[in-house]
Formats: structure tokens, sequence, C-alpha cells
């Protein structure tokens, strides 16, 4: 090792790594049981992505109209494409309304009703009926800053739970023992002091990747760092090739114009003036699945009826709804489309474009938060000790594509989940066993590695080589000539990270130190994701293969498993579960995919 790190240790009953929607409901849930719980975050946790979530979160409250759990489990396994695995699907949906209410006692200021109950609002692919019905308003809402006001309340509430907080602690790698997870090692950002976390269980509430694509809705800090943790760990990657495309992302911005606009009445026009969804999705029109609208703009581009100089996006309307619905309701819209795109809403249209929004694919765990890998021929064997939840993980509820609110539902109830799981598998003051002596070396050699390599490319040239591929190797259209190009691309960029030279050696607030390990992180996923979505021959959720048009259920009705070592990738893959966990509801049997 180039330089001997002092380390200060810690013990723990439990760790969270990630202080966002899901880890906060975790780490809170784990704090109430009594465990002794520590959080590790990079950012300020009222900071974390989750800040950034707009619309809302579903629940079949029923406020607004008739609406049963039963209907949001039908609407998210057709969302799914019927790849989410119907026992976490049920859970979730049962679940839902208690972990709303919950929310609403921790303090999230919902927007109300008239007679006082929480609002909702529709949002795409949500529906009565077993999707026989017109649109659900099922998405609960805090106005347009719902994850906002959520990361609020359950910071509040972790710290009312005694969490210890460990802010800017850069989580490095996980420490595993003859293959259970017993740890982490972290950097503190601000002194650069290494930190050893020792711990019964670990869970990774990291976020999603969608830094590996150039561009993306979600925040700079979105880059898969938990996922990265796993692959070093051994631990294989899940559905990976399932990456979501919003279809409004403010053209030449990325920055996200909620789906809730399209849920208060708004519209897309092509150059025409034409409300093209009614063609695409005649009964949901601009509230079909992301999916689908989002490859029906791109095809309204690909033939000439694009917007703007280049033809090259979408027009969003707001300006035939009342200022005064606009104001209440989507007030961050009606600044940021001014901010961004310079546009004032009560007059003029938006100018979008599908832009990556959010990962199905990632940590495979089941409904209980533990992480799960192919052992023995054993598809659900659990990695002792290493749980994972949020938008890093692959429970898996989204399937080959999530619809819009499901996501925050997810990081609340699954993260609650996970407490119950934790709590119940250990007792307070239970004895850890000794580490062994050498437990932090893989982390600080792979620190070391980067801190002090005398390479030639800088690690931004590497990351931008990374995205650039990404984006226009595995966008929202695929083909077989693309994606072989795309493996031999993204290899290459792997490649170029042994030669990564960073200026800085210094241990102490080096962003170009951290940087390169989020990259570091990054690659990994997006080799993956990459060799996933060349080897799934079908089209299927967001994974539109043009080669392979139909979905096929008859060779592809399983989940994705990938490994990644020193540039290797192995694949292989897992049974989706078609069971439901109780006899309330039957498996929902696959068909035609229309909105
Ligand atoms: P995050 O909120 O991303 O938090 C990750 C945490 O991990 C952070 O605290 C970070 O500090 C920490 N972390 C990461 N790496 C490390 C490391 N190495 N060491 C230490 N800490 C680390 N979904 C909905 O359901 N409804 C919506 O209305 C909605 N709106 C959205 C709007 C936007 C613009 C975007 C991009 C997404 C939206 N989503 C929405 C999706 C949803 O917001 C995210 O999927 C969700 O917030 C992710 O939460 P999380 O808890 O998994 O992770």
């Amino acid at each position: 090792m180039a330089e001997a790190y002092k380390i200060i240790d810690h013990t723990y009953d439990a760790v969270v790594v990630g202080a966002g929607g899901s880890g906060l409901r975790a780490a809170m849930g784990i704090a109430e049981t009594g465990l002794k719980v520590a959080c590790i975050t990079k950012v300020f946790p009222t900071r974390s992505h989750t800040v950034a979530a707009q619309g809302g979160i579903a629940a079949s409250l029923g406020n607004m109209g008739p609406d049963h759990w039963q209907w949001h489990m039908y609407d998210t396994v057709k969302g799914s494409d019927w790849l989410g695995d119907q026992d976490a699907i049920e859970y979730l949906c049962r679940e839902a309304p208690k972990a709303v209410y919950e929310l609403e006692h921790f303090g999230v200021p919902f927007s109300r009703t008239e007679e006082g109950k929480i609002y909702q609002r529709a949002f795409g692919g949500m529906t009565q009926n077993m999707g026989d019905g017109p649109p659900a308003q099922r998405t609960c809402a805090a106005a347009d800053r719902t994850g906002h006001a959520m990361l609020h309340a359950l910071y509040q509430q972790s710290l009312k739970h005694d969490t210890d907080f460990y802010i800017e602690y850069f989580a490095i790698d996980l420490i595993m023992v003859d293959g259970e997870c017993k740890g982490v090692i972290a950097l503190n950002m601000e002194d650069g002091s290494i930190h050893r976390f020792r711990s019964h269980s670990v869970v990774l509430a990291t976020g999603g990747y969608g830094r590996c694509y150039f561009s993306a809705t979600s925040a700079h800090t979105s880059t898969g760092d938990g996922g990265g943790m796993a692959i070093r760990a051994g631990v294989p990657m899940q559905d990976m090739e399932f990456v979501q495309f919003h279809p409004t992302g403010i053209y030449g911005a990325g920055v996200l114009i909620t789906e809730g606009a399209r849920g208060e009445g708004g519209y897309l026009t092509n150059a025409q003036g034409e409300r093209f969804m009614e063609r695409y999705a005649p009964s949901a029109k601009d509230l079909a699945s992301r999916d689908v609208v989002s490859r029906s703009m791109a095809m309204e581009i690909r033939e000439g009826r694009g917007v703007g100089a280049e033809g090259d996006h979408i027009n969003l309307h707001l300006n035939h709804i009342d200022p005064a619905v606009l104001h209440e309701r989507l007030p961050g819209i009606s600044e940021t489309a001014k901010i961004f795109a310079g546009v004032d809403v009560t007059k003029e249209p938006i100018p979008v474009t599908p832009t990556v929004h959010y990962n199905m694919g990632g940590i495979p765990t089941n409904y209980h938060g533990e992480v799960v890998t192919l052992k023995d021929g054993d598809p659900d064997s659990v990695v002792p000790g290493l749980f994972a939840v949020g938008e890093a993980a692959c429970v898996s509820v989204h399937g080959a594509n999530r619809l819009g609110s499901n996501s925050l539902i997810d990081l609340v109830v699954f993260g609650r989940a996970t407490a119950h799981r934790v709590g119940a598998t250990i007792k307070p003051f239970t004895t850890h066993s000794p580490l062994p002596e050498d437990s932090a070396d893989f982390a600080l050699g792979r620190l070391d590695g980067y801190r002090f390599s005398k390479g030639g490319s800088p690690t931004a040239a590497v990351r931008l080589a990374m995205q650039k591929t990404m984006q226009a190797n595995a966008g929202v259209f695929r083909t077989s000539e693309v994606l072989e190009e795309g493996q031999r691309k993204i290899d290459a960029v792997y490649q170029q990270m042994a030669d990564i030279g960073i200026a800085d050696r210094s241990m102490v607030f080096n962003t170009d130190l951290i940087e390169t390990l989020e990259l570091d992180n990054m690659i990994g996923q997006a080799v993956l994701t990459m060799h996933m979505a060349a080897s799934r021959h079908e089209s299927r959720g967001a994974h539109m293969h043009e080669d392979f048009p139909k979905r096929d259920d008859d060779s592809w009705m399983k989940h994705s498993l990938g490994w990644f070592r020193d540039g290797g990738v192995r694949l292989d893959t897992r049974p989706v579960h078609s069971y439901t966990l109780s006899d309330e509801i039957a498996y929902i049997k696959p068909k035609a995919r229309v909105y």
C-alpha cells in the first residue's frame, strides 16, 4: 500500500449507506427497533436526490375516486411488462396506503382536497378496474415538491430515533468476510480520515446510476456507488438493460418536467400542432406509460415531425390550464420552465425531449430487502448481512418499466420492510466477531490505486467518453449493430480507467479523487447495461430492440443477471416470480400491453 492510513473504528448493529428516502426510512425503522444504527451519506441528507422528486407517491387511498390495491397491482404488473416479481408487487401495493398515512403522521405536508383529504393526481399507466376503467387519481402529492417534503420529514424522524449520521462521508467498499457482509470502509471527505464501520448488517441505499448517461434528469451524485460496491463484492446486477427515459426532460437542459404536468391536463404536440399520442395510445393518450410516450416522441422526431430549427424535440402544453391551478399544483414546474427554457408556461409550450430518468435494474433483492444471488443453482440465495433498497435495488417491482410515482412508494415500503427484517434478525447487544487484520486493504488499495496513479487520462475525459457511448448506443431505440458497437466502445472506455491520472493527491476534500471513485463505480454498471441490452433478444418495457421488436415470453420472461470483474462480463438469468403472496389476488397473466 502506498500509504499507511490511520483507521478510526466504529461498531454498530447496522449501517445504512445513503440518506435519500429509502436510506432514511430504513435507518429510522432500524433505530426504532432499539438497534444501534449509523447512516453514512456523501451529501447532506436533505440534499439527497429524492429531494428532486416532484409529482408524487402512489397509493390506492381512493380519495379522488374509487381505487383498490389490486388495481394498483394490476397497473404495476402491466407497467413492468410482466417482468416484475408479483410477490414483491403485491407487497408494495398492499402496504402503500399504510406507508403514505405513516408519512402523513411523520409530518409530510400533503396537498389537500376540499374535505381535507390527501390530494391525489393522475399519473401515466394508473387506471381503475384492472386496466379496464378510466385513469385512477392515485398519486399523492405535496404540490410538485413531494420528495422534498418526504426527505425533510424522514430526516427529522431519523434524528428523533437517534440514528447516528456521518455526513459527507464517502463509502468506498464493503467489508466481506467469507461471503458475508461485515461492514463498510468510508472516507470522511472533509478531513480525509478513514473510517471502518463494523456491523451485523449493511443496507445499500445509494440511489441510481443515471449519471452513466450524458443527458439525465438525475443529480450529479447519482453515480451508482452501491452497485459498484456490490459488483466488487461479487454480487450480480439484475435487469440493467432497462433504463427509463422520461418523456419530458427540458430540451437542452435535461431538467425534469414532472409527469404530474400531464396528470393535471398537459399534452404533447408535434411540429404540425398535432396531439400525436392519440395515434399511439388511443385510450390513455398523453398518460400512457413512460416507455410508450418516450418511444412515440422519438418516432415523431425520427419521421420529421419534431419541433424547432433542428426538428429534434416536442412541445408540452400547459398554457390552456387555469394559471391559478398551475400556481397551486405546479409552482415548481412554472419556475423550472422559466429558468431552464425561458418559457412562461401560462403562454407558451415547453420544449421537451426523452431524457434518462430511472434505473429499473440494480442490486437484486427479495421483498425483505435482502440481497440475493444465484448460488448452487438457487436464484434466491441470500447474501448474509447485505441489504439494498430504493433505486439502487431491483426488488423487482418495476420490472422492465417503472410507473411514475411508484419509486417514492418503493423507497418507503421497502425501506420499512428492510428495517423490519434487520430488527427481526439482529438482537440488540449481539457481539461482533473480530474482523481480519486486512479488512480495509481492499478498499484502501483501490483508493491508493487512483490517488497515486500516473496515467495521462483525466477523469472527466473518461467519464465523458462513457456518457456519450451510453447515450448513443444504449438509448430509446436499440439494434444489434448499435449494441455490438456499444459493447466494443464501452469495453474500450473501461480499459482507459487504467490510464486515469488525477492531479490532486491530497486526502482532504479532494473532489478529483471522489469523482474518480464514482466513475469507477459507474463504469461497471455501464458495461453491464450495454452487454445485458445486447444479450436480450426481445423488446419489453424500456428495452426496445428493433431487430427483435416483439416481447418474447417463451424465451425471455426472466431476469437478466450480470457479474463484472476485471473487464470480464458473465451473464445468466433468474426466473421471474410468477406467484403472489396471498390468495387475495391471483397471478396476473401476461397479455398484450396496450394503453
Ligand atoms: P437517493 O435519493 O438518490 O439518495 C442516495 C443517497 O445515497 C444519498 O444520500 C447519497 O448521499 C448517498 N450515497 C450515494 N453514494 C454514496 C457513497 N459512496 N457514500 C455515502 N453515501 C452515498 N419518483 C416518484 O415516485 N415520484 C416522483 O415524483 C419522482 N420524481 C422524480 C423527479 C426527478 C427529477 C427524478 C430524477 C426522479 C424522480 N423520481 C420520482 C424517482 C425518485 O426520486 C428516485 O428514484 C428516488 O428518489 C431515489 O431515492 P433513493 O433513496 O434510492 O436514493
